[in-house]
């Protein structure tokens, strides 16, 4: 791929990607080497080929919807060299979701596990040289679908400029060397996994423990070999549950990251207890990749998600588009070169979303506390708007969450003929205590004021998320939304 030196595109990025190279890129969870740097040049560059021989061209797009695997990530390498404009789709998907995406976005080709097994095949015959296709920074390199979980799915297009500043920004600030080696266990349809951790690991040449999926055992057996981790917040809960986690097994960590979704307190707290690690929670969309993130070296403060990336703005304002001073609460805008250039298709978004002076609007709203750390309270869409008044969920959250027997909760706004809206939660037990509704109801009333205070409380076994770990509020507005 193209010399060091230059990184403003993600072929620049990817030098360790080169022919010859003995450096270990993937291995699997017992750390034998799937594929060396050199193979994955090798690799990609038939792919290239073999996707080129199927009709793609540079500036086309590629859908791909595949489980994760070796092959998957060399397909995606090769659309890099290739200059075609990659289009992961969630593996979760169904037929009928995948349509309306590849409706919209036109892909020259549709990749599922068949069609790479067919692509595997021919790109066998393919020469292991490729000669890449001259990107700029300004050029495709991705268009992403947002979660869609409500409305209509946006593409989310993302310029080589876009992605490859965000990996050389955060491949410094959290200090990756060549020596590292990080545990994958993230969907590759996902910026996390895609561009986040694959990215930051290719740029220069640092080994993947590759797994196609997060399950316990493997990741339990693949930590000692590893040094940072990336992860959603479920997969830090999930290992807490498992009693051999400690810190011996943790030894060789440098940092764990999480994000994608807020990680309780809670979690945080009891994960430094058993491992002497404090994670390290940042924050980001599709639309942006990275935005904040807590320092490497300094205070990891839990329930919030650091400070700005350097080259990276964030400002709250309020209703009027004025920026709010510290601690106030509004929406969070921001601008960098990791903004994306708009979603495909989409002018008409272009004013609602960006403001007049190019800020993104991001949807979270949040406030900065006095030290510059930026609290995430919840997406503006879950604002609820109770008598007139504004209740954030993740204040309610907050409050339920510090009670006694309580693991978590999700807090939704319901039609309320008085109100307009009133505040519900559904909260989750730690397994301490039986939940009394009416016991915690009273109890959150000491916190907070009365238009806060939930008006019902369920108790669940468990919260709905996604495959990204996000509490799925649009699922539980259609199971617990009833007005009282
Ligand atoms: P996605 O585009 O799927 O990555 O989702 C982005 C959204 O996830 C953001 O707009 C936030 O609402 C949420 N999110 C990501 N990271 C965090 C975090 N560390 N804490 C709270 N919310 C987060």
């Amino acid at each position: 791929m193209s010399p060091a030196g230059r990184r403003d595109t993600l072929p620049d990025l990817m030098s360790a990607v080169a022919a010859g190279s003995t450096a270990p890129f993937l291995l699997d969870s017992a750390g034998r080497v799937l594929a060396t740097y050199g193979d994955a040049a090798g690799r990609s560059a038939q792919y290239a080929h073999a996707i080129r021989a199927a009709g793609v061209q540079p500036g086309d797009r590629l859908a791909m919807q595949v489980e994760k695997s070796v092959e998957a990530l060399m397909l995606y390498i090769a659309c890099i060299r290739s200059g075609t404009v990659l289009l992961p789709i969630n593996t979760t998907y169904t037929a009928t979701e995948v349509a309306l995406l590849v409706s919209d976005a036109e892909p020259a080709l549709v990749v599922d596990d068949e069609c790479l097994a067919e692509l595997a095949r021919s790109a066998d015959r393919c020469p292991e040289t490729f000669d890449d296709h001259h990107v700029e920074s300004g050029n495709l390199a991705a268009i992403l679908y947002t979660s869609g979980t409500t409305g209509r799915a946006k593409g989310a297009m993302l310029t080589h400029g876009n992605l490859a500043s965000n990996s050389r920004t955060l491949h410094r600030l959290w200090g990756f060397t060549a020596t590292d080696v990080l545990l994958h266990a993230l969907p590759i349809f996902h910026t996390h996994g895609l561009f986040v951790a694959t990215n930051c690991s290719i740029a220069n040449g640092t080994a993947m423990v590759f797994l196609s999926k997060f399950d316990v055992d493997e990741v339990i057996a693949a930590l000692p070999l590893c040094t940072v981790m990336m992860g959603v917040p479920t997969f830090y809960s999930r290992l807490l549950g498992d009693e051999r986690l400690d810190a011996s097994r943790c030894r060789n960590m440098r940092v764990f990251i999480s994000g994608s979704a807020p990680l309780l307190a809670s979690v945080h707290h009891e994960f430094r207890a058993r491992t002497g690690h404090a994670i390290l929670e940042r924050y980001g969309m599709t639309e942006t990749s990275m935005l904040t993130s807590n320092p490497l070296h300094g205070e990891r403060r839990p329930a919030t998600v650091g400070t700005p990336l350097p080259d990276v703005e964030v400002r709250v304002t309020g209703d009027d588009g004025r920026t709010l001073p510290i601690g106030e609460i509004g929406g969070i805008e921001v601008s960098g070169p990791n903004v994306f250039v708009g979603y495909w298709r989409r002018p008409d978004l272009a004013d609602t979303e960006f403001t007049s002076d190019g800020y993104f609007r991001t949807g979270d709203v949040g406030m900065f506390d006095t030290d510059g750390y930026l609290h995430i309270l919840g997406r503006s869409k879950d604002l609820i708007i109770s008598g007139g008044l504004n209740v954030y969920p993740k204040e309610v959250e907050g409050v339920l969450d510090a009670l006694p027997g309580v693991l978590e909760s999700a807090v939704i706004g319901v039609p309320d003929p008085d109100f307009g809206e009133s505040v519900a939660a559904v909260v989750v037990g730690d397994g301490t205590e039986t939940l009394d509704p009416a016991k915690l109801r009273a109890a959150a009333r000491q916190h907070l004021a009365p238009f806060k205070a939930p008006k019902q409380i369920h108790v669940v076994e468990a919260l709905p998320r996604n495959a990204m770990g996000k509490v799925e509020k649009a699922a539980l507005r259609r199971t617990h939304g009833a007005p009282p």
